[in-house]
């Protein structure tokens, strides 16, 4: 999506050599209207698809698919936790690790199992996809609960990272807002 790419030439950063900071529209202050944007083109892509519910993981992931789950009908949306609260009821959810691309952690991430169902037919929404950890670990948790995982949607795709062709390989239909072919002196190459 061509304002995707021009919002990152305009506003993203790399790191190193595998990292890109948008955190002036994404990862920290978020720009609304580029949001809005963004999940309209999404639900455009999957809105034939009989998606009855969006899932993603918390944290940044949570506007992009709330956006994309009003513009797909107000369909609900369950986010995977990360953080362990009194709240949550051991003895009723479902468990995976996901590796963390940034931080270099594994943790154990959940949902309820009261919040996903074998009728399910599930968009998955993120804001990045580098090498497919948090995909298969949502995956994993929708097929615990006989779910089925249809779409992912992305607003960053890092394709020389491995994750786009690990859910290509699984049939699963991917669109990102702006896939990358690789940072070269610093700079981002679409
Ligand atoms: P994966 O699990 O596909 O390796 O990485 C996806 C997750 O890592 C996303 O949820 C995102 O939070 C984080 N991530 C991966 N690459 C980047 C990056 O280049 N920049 C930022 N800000 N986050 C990233």
């Amino acid at each position: 999506m061509k304002f995707v790419e021009e919002k990152i030439l305009k506003e993203g950063h790399v790191i190193g050599e595998d990292i890109l900071k948008v955190d002036s529209f994404v990862n920290h202050r978020i720009d609304t209207k580029f949001v809005s944007d963004i999940s309209k083109a999404f639900a455009e892509e999957f809105k034939d698809m009989g998606i009855n519910k969006v899932v993603t993981i918390e944290t940044s992931g949570i506007v992009y698919a709330a956006f994309t789950a009003v513009e797909l009908g107000y369909l609900p949306l369950v986010f995977a936790k990360k953080s362990k609260s009194k709240t949550v009821d051991e003895s009723n959810i479902y468990k995976t690790e996901i590796k963390s691309f940034t931080r270099n952690t594994v943790s154990e991430v959940t949902i309820d199992k009261r919040f996903l169902s074998p009728e399910d037919r599930i968009l998955l929404v993120d804001d990045f996809l580098a090498e497919g950890n948090a995909a298969l670990g949502l995956i994993d948790l929708c097929e615990q609960a006989g779910a089925k995982v249809l779409g992912f949607a992305t607003v960053i795709d890092k394709a020389f990272q491995g994750g786009r062709k690990i859910l290509q390989d699984k049939g699963i239909k991917l669109v990102s807002g702006a896939s990358i072919k690789k940072f070269e002196n610093g700079k981002v190459v679409f």
